[in-house]
């Protein structure tokens, strides 16, 4: 990791645009439109600082490692990371920014009798991405599961008869009533985190420091 400067994973889409608001407050602009350019390494108005675009899901891992002195990621992806990883160590968390916020629910096809399914002890098939808050939630509430890892349109599984239930994100609520499913349970809010390396903390403290109490600054009510 270079000493002098401050790289700053991000993920494309809702949390790097509700990122640049934070950025703003520390005086950084990023000087590409990511959305724009295949570069995987944006440079700002900053000399020092550098963003770098990463899927959501390897924020922790940059950033634990040491590819990425700090990071934003959501409060799913670092439940997931510390689950499969056993441990976030050397990922500081030190703020809750707020934004890109949703919720973890589980959903089911508008006809499963979803109180029956739960209340009867009978194991329900469950399709995820979040294999680890999903588990935890059912096993909170006594009900057996088979979880079934997917990567991505979970909300086929219960319309192909691949699963009983989804657990997903959701924001709007659009894609669940585009694909005729309901909303059963709400898991957990969810928001994206500032995450810093532990190393880079203590070698970059000013600079960390200041970016912090920037970013804190501008955190959406
Ligand atoms: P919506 O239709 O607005 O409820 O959005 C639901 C879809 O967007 C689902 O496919 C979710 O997986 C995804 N989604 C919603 N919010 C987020 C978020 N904060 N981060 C990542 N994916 C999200």
């Amino acid at each position: 990791m270079n000493s002098n400067i401050i790289t700053l994973a991000l993920s494309k889409g809702r949390i790097f645009e509700e990122t640049l608001p934070l950025l703003a407050a520390a005086g950084i602009e990023v000087a590409e439109d990511p959305e724009k350019t295949r570069k995987l390494i944006l440079p700002t108005n900053r000399p020092d600082v550098r963003v770098v675009l990463v899927r959501a899901s390897d924020v922790p891992t940059y950033v634990q490692h040491g590819g990425a002195d700090i990071g934003v990621a959501g409060k799913d992806i670092l439940i997931e990371h510390a689950a499969s990883n056993g441990d976030n160590d050397g990922l500081f968390q030190p703020l809750d920014l707020n934004i890109a916020k949703c919720r973890m629910s589980v959903a089911v096809r508008a006809d499963f009798d979803y109180e029956a399914a739960v209340k009867q002890g009978a194991r329900i098939r469950v399709a995820t991405k979040y294999t680890a808050i999903a588990r935890e939630h059912f096993a909170n509430k006594g009900v057996h599961v088979d979880l079934i890892k997917l990567y991505g349109s979970m909300e086929l599984a219960p319309l192909t008869g691949l699963a009983d239930a989804i657990v997903d994100l959701v924001s709007t609520g659009n894609t669940l009533k585009a694909n005729h499913l309901v909303e059963v349970e709400q898991i957990m809010n969810i928001s994206s985190r500032l995450v810093v390396n532990q190393a880079s903390l203590k070698l970059k403290r000013d600079t960390i420091r200041a970016l912090i109490q920037a970013f804190e600054s501008a955190i959406p009510a």
